[in-house]
């Protein structure tokens, strides 16, 4: 599982992340909703590794995450930013880093092509990523995260540049990845509609606290406060 205590981030004198804690079980799909700029990023990257908490402790499994190496946590991230590598193929991007492990070659090959599938990324993956649209880029970077087949997912807006339809499907085939390797998502979203369709719990943030996490149900039914309704309650 997944572990954060009291976690605290400040850039500068802000203070960004205020004592956030929350457990996360093997497998589970957790939702993090809440307006621009609460947080919802800077606690991916922190869960991910990639920046260091200013107070309290984020670990996988009991084990610090600063204490293990990158390669050895077994998360893989899709960025609000895709960070494609502008000079590679997206076959390229999506076989970067799988490479020079112990995944065989034709093993590459396989999720490639399954993921590829999937996304509806097929004809695409002799481009770059500049030749790509901003929806096809996203796909892409989803891709990448797939073909790892880590134990945590963090995905960061992973769906909001993809058209109504695309979205739709995309949800479902989400859904049934998540069924298929059951795998731990931390999924960030502004769209209430996939945060109550996919995820077992929603965690509300607003200026960088937790508001509320529940089920989807718990929350529409016996929202907090009016904060937490005007995300995803009843309306009343
Ligand atoms: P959005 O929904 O717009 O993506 P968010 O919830 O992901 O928003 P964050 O990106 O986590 O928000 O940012 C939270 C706050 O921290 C914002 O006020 C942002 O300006 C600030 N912030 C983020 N990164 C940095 C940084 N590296 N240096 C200074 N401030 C930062
Ligand atoms: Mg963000």
């Amino acid at each position: 599982g997944l572990e954060l205590r009291n976690i605290v981030k400040n850039f500068g004198a802000v203070e960004v992340i205020r004592d956030v804690s929350l457990h996360v079980n093997d497998g589970e799909f957790v939702a993090f909703v809440g307006p621009s700029g609460c947080g919802k990023s800077t606690l991916l990257r922190l869960i991910a590794g990639l920046d260091k908490p200013t107070g309290g402790s984020i670990a996988i499994d009991g084990k610090d995450v600063t204490a293990i190496s990158a390669a050895d946590r077994g998360l893989a991230m899709v960025f609000q930013s895709y960070a494609l590598y502008p000079h590679m193929s997206v076959r390229e991007n999506l076989a970067f880093g799988l490479e020079n492990t112990k995944v065989a070659k034709a093993e590459i090959e396989a999720r490639i092509t399954d993921a590829a599938r999937m996304l509806e990324i097929e004809p695409f993956l002799q481009r770059r990523p500049g030749q790509l649209s901003g929806g096809q880029r996203q796909r892409v970077a989803i891709g990448r995260a797939i073909v790892r087949r880590p134990d945590a997912f963090l995905l960061d807006e992973p769906l909001s540049n993809l058209d109504a339809e695309l979205r739709v499907s995309m949800r479902a085939e989400l859904a049934a990845l998540h069924a298929r390797l059951k795998a731990t998502m931390i999924y960030v979203t502004h769209d209430q509609v996939e945060a109550m369709t996919l995820a077992d719990r929603i965690v509300v943030l607003r200026s960088g606290r937790i508001e509320q996490v529940g089920t989807p149900l718990e929350l529409y039914n016996k929202p907090a406060n009016r904060f937490v309704a005007g995300f995803i309650g009843a309306p009343h």
